[in-house]
């Protein structure tokens, strides 16, 4: 369609990869305008962890805006929020012995970040932030300032300030805890690291290329954080809704983060949904210090709570995910095994998995080979170098195996075709 490419601004991205034009979707398919179905492997960079257009919670849609339920609020006490609320605290934070208040930002993972980061600095009297390299927070400026990637920082325009970076786990190689750096920093008043408000932190590292953060060094961070007096910020945007094979991704490292982020998965149904947990004595805001004219999104909270309600109420779905991720991990261990070489290395946690392909030009022969049979998955990363598998977490047993296998087979392709392997190649067999 012309239309696209005569007034959609250049900065399409997810476009240019799989040029089609879709117009339906269910489950973990999509389809095209000539019917064509793809399986989807990217769901929305991690916001349809419960597939596309899931039909209970479409119903439950369906009937509240057949019944004129409110559509926009504001922050006005709702029917449909004061019920996803008691959802949310009765099946997601009591059973796990967590207590939060819930703050409704603007709709979107950037804006729930924002608001993170200014109540820790207002909290806590200070500027500076602690994030991570390869860390991925939003790109509006106060989130971008936390966000590692050149790429997106490059276009501020703006000087990026009120944040220090750290390594993150595994940055200098395993065997090196990088939180003992971190302590050494913020012990030594010489540093030249001011004492930061906060530390925000993925647990796995989404857009940074599927870097997952051993439990153990999550409970260092936190153990360094409160030794010195500084809030724990866990950003559960993407690695949060179940992807890991928990609600929380921080559950299994039995930590409590003092704020969290969500939003991606969390209406359940790809509509724009963004909160801030916050611990209750931490709750400092003044009333309308930080708003947004579309601060809960009612239709969302209708779909949230439905996801709540059916995926939520007892621990079948966790240990579905965590099945399926056991399954990803041995499927794409042995990809590395047999093709490999020492190259490829998988990476992630849960349903939450990557393999990374060392440069960005074998990656993207990969995801095209894929997408020529009809496989939606994108890469993420520095240099776009992993390959990441962020599937619908309700996706069958059939076509988990099917996704799998097309990438096998395009792996496969890519590494026996000499020709198809450009200059890169010199620095992939050096790097192994
Ligand atoms: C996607 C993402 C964001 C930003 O969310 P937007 O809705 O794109 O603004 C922030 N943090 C993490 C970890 C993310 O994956």
């Amino acid at each position: 369609m012309k239309i696209f490419d005569e007034i959609e601004s250049e900065v399409q991205c997810y476009a240019r990869s799989f040029p089609r034009i879709f117009n339906r979707a269910q489950g973990e398919y999509l389809y095209d305008e000539e019917g064509t179905e793809y399986l989807d492997f990217l769901a929305g960079a991690g916001t349809l962890n419960y597939g596309h257009n899931h039909p209970v919670f479409k119903e439950k849609l369906l009937e509240y805006i057949h019944s004129d339920g409110i559509t926009h609020g504001l922050d006005l006490h709702t029917k449909a929020k004061g019920e996803f609320l008691e959802a949310f605290n009765e099946k997601i934070l009591k059973p796990r012995g967590l207590e939060y208040v819930m703050q409704f930002t603007g709709p979107t993972g950037t804006n729930a970040v924002e608001a993170a980061m200014k109540l820790a600095r207002n909290v806590k009297g200070r500027e500076n932030i602690i994030t991570f390299t390869n860390g991925f927070h939003g790109v509006s400026l106060g989130a971008l300032a936390a966000t590692g990637n050149s790429h997106h920082r490059g276009v501020a325009g703006v000087s990026l300030s009120g944040t220090t970076r750290m390594p993150y786990d595994g940055y200098l190689g395993d065997g090196i805890d990088t939180t003992e750096y971190l302590d050494k920093v913020l012990s030594d008043s010489s540093s030249g690291v001011d004492l930061p408000a906060a530390v925000i932190v993925e647990t796995v590292q989404g857009e940074g290329g599927i870097n997952a953060a051993s439990l153990e060094w999550l409970r260092n961070l936190d153990k360094v954080c409160k030794k010195h007096d500084v809030l724990l910020i866990v950003d559960d945007i993407q690695a949060g809704c179940g992807r890991t094979g928990t609600y929380f991704s921080f559950e299994e490292a039995g930590i409590y983060p003092d704020i969290v982020t969500l939003s991606k998965s969390l209406s359940g149904y790809g509509l724009p949904f963004a909160v801030v947990l916050i611990r209750p004595e931490l709750d400092q805001w003044k009333p309308g210090e930080h708003n947004g004219t579309f601060r809960g999104n009612n239709f969302a909270f209708v779909t949230a709570k439905a996801a709540i309600d059916a995926f939520w109420s007892d621990d079948a779905f966790s240990k579905e995910i965590k099945r399926k991720g056991e399954y990803v991990s041995k499927r794409l261990e042995s990809i590395v095994e047999q093709y490999g070489e020492g190259n490829f290395t998988t990476r992630g946690r849960g349903m939450f998995q990557g393999i990374n392909c060392v440069n960005g030009d074998l990656a993207a022969q990969i995801t095209r080979k894929a997408f020529a049979q009809q496989l939606i998955i994108e890469t993420s990363g520095a240099d776009d170098q992993v390959v990441k598998f962020l599937c619908p977490l309700v996706i069958s047993d059939e076509n988990l195996k099917r996704g799998l296998d097309i990438v096998e087979q395009a792996i496969k392709e890519v590494c026996a075709k000499e020709d198809s392997i450009p200059e890169e190649k010199i620095y992939f067999d050096q790097a192994s």
